[in-house]
């Protein structure tokens, strides 16, 4: 045993769920973990160390149920032998292959597969390793279009309030969250600007489903159109379904007066479906439950099952097509990462795709939503709640604040939810609630019971 696991092996012993805080042992030391308050985790680590269809298990085997697929990714739930295999497979038969001037065939299958589960037209696919990675290579896709088609002065890009577009020096200048961005303020993309963003509790709060007011908070494009002038303005990114900053639904019609107006003005629309991809809203995107086709789709997490990083930007064959132009050997986008297509993405993304498709995975969620939202309303009249909404098998609770404790309330419940044995996501005070596309209406039941007993 590592002297590592050795020491999480003893710490489970540890009644850190009576507050008890150890000194924080120097084994914990090396690892600088992302997006977590590193001091206070590793004085009362939470851990987890298996996990298999809805569930997690901690080192001490305690199960905790999973209400936000891993962090959105693991849509046919933990632990698919079909996937393991796949992967097994691909590492005995060809562990790597250069994809700069070279191909492999679950590349070319993985890609074709893509095309075909994305709207009309959105079937050229470029891979990645992750969301961010699909964010900025969307843009620097929409920037070069632009050029190539000799409206040059087209560098503007256009991003959302409470956006989140991933880490990348592109998705931060594009998204909208403060603390993404206040630390990198001098250091963003030139030339950006945001739309509002369309949370709107005031006319809005407890909706089932898409909201009824907003569609005309997409008009603010027109504005942004009217101060900076089209001919400087490359695209337009938005999440469907905004996830990071706590589920932002669409109002109903403010996506299809978006794509209008982009249309109107030569705009490119891009839709962020990180986490809304595969399956999450009822359909295998958004932009076909929402019945509107941007130009590029951003996707990852649920790409994979979440078992290998893999992040891909599909786009219409009409940019894709610009490119394809200039002398014989010339590289059309020079771009691309060393793991672009990396065998082992590929071969889980082909295994993971199968299993969506015979188990109906990218429908369900559709099926599901009905005993979904009676369960998320249910909460309504709790302590301290004052909006719950959902789509698909998305939801979020939202809480009112602790005065001058921002955040506070939230990760209380998110910490005795895993007391519990529950696993949520929360951010400021909103609950983020994303299970695995697998979920049956008991999990509902112990997902809503064990929430609406902590609050
Ligand atoms: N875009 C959206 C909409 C996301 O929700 C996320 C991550 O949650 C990202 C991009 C970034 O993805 P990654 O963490 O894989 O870089």
């Amino acid at each position: 045993m590592s002297r590592i696991s050795a020491f999480l092996a003893m710490s489970v012993n540890f009644p850190y769920h009576l507050g008890m805080t150890p000194e924080t042992d120097p084994q914990l030391d090396a690892l600088w973990m992302p997006f977590t308050a590193n001091r206070q985790f590793k004085q009362a680590p939470r851990l987890l160390a298996r996990a298999r269809g809805m569930e997690y298990f901690t080192p001490e085997g305690r199960r905790v149920l999973d209400g936000a697929a891993g962090l959105w990714c693991v849509n046919a739930g933990h632990g698919r032998a079909e996937i393991t295999a796949a992967v097994t497979r691909q590492l005995e038969t060809m562990d790597y292959a250069p994809p700069f001037q070279m191909g492999h065939g679950p590349g070319f299958e993985l890609a074709a597969e893509v095309a075909a589960l994305c709207p009309p037209g959105l079937n050229r696919v470029f891979f990645t390793n992750s969301g961010s990675e699909a964010v900025d290579t969307a843009l620097k896709i929409a920037l070069a279009y632009h050029r190539i088609k000799g409206d040059a002065s087209r560098t503007r890009l256009i991003g959302r309030e409470r956006a989140y577009h991933g880490v990348g020096f592109g998705g931060i200048s594009v998204g909208g969250i403060v603390a993404n961005r206040k630390v990198w303020a001098g250091s963003m993309l030139p030339g950006v600007d945001h739309l509002r963003h369309t949370h709107d509790l005031s006319r809005n709060a407890f909706s089932r489903g898409q909201p009824v007011h907003g569609a005309e908070l997409a008009d603010d494009l027109e504005r942004l159109v009217a101060l900076h002038d089209a001919s400087t303005i490359a695209a337009v990114i938005v999440e469907p379904v905004a996830g990071s900053t706590g589920v932002l639904l669409p109002p109903k019609g403010y996506l299809e007066r978006l794509r209008a107006i982009c249309d109107r003005h030569g705009i490119l629309l891009i839709f962020d479906e990180v986490i809304t991809g595969f399956g999450r809203t009822g359909a295998p995107f958004a932009a076909q439950e929402f019945g509107v086709t941007p130009d590029l789709i951003t996707m990852a997490k649920g790409l994979t099952n979440g078992c290998v990083p893999m992040g891909a930007v599909a786009v219409k064959q009409s940019i894709h097509d610009a490119f394809m132009q200039g002398p014989p050997g010339a590289i059309e986008l020079f771009h691309g990462y060393t793991y672009s297509a990396h065998p082992l993405a590929c071969a889980a993304g082909l295994a993971t795709l199968d299993i969506y498709r015979r188990e109906g995975l990218l429908t369900r969620a559709k099926e599901l939503s009905g005993v979904w939202e009676d369960a998320v309303h249910s909460l309504r009249g709790r302590p301290h709640v004052i909006d719950a909404r959902n789509y698909g098998l998305i939801a979020s609770i939202e809480l009112e604040p602790i005065p001058g404790k921002p955040g506070a309330r939230a990760f209380e419940v998110f910490l005795e939810c895993f007391e519990r044995g529950l696993l949520i996501r929360t951010t400021g005070d909103i609950i983020a609630l994303s299970p695995p596309l697998i979920i049956e209406p008991a999990h509902i039941d112990e997902i809503f019971g064990t929430l609406a007993s902590v609050l």
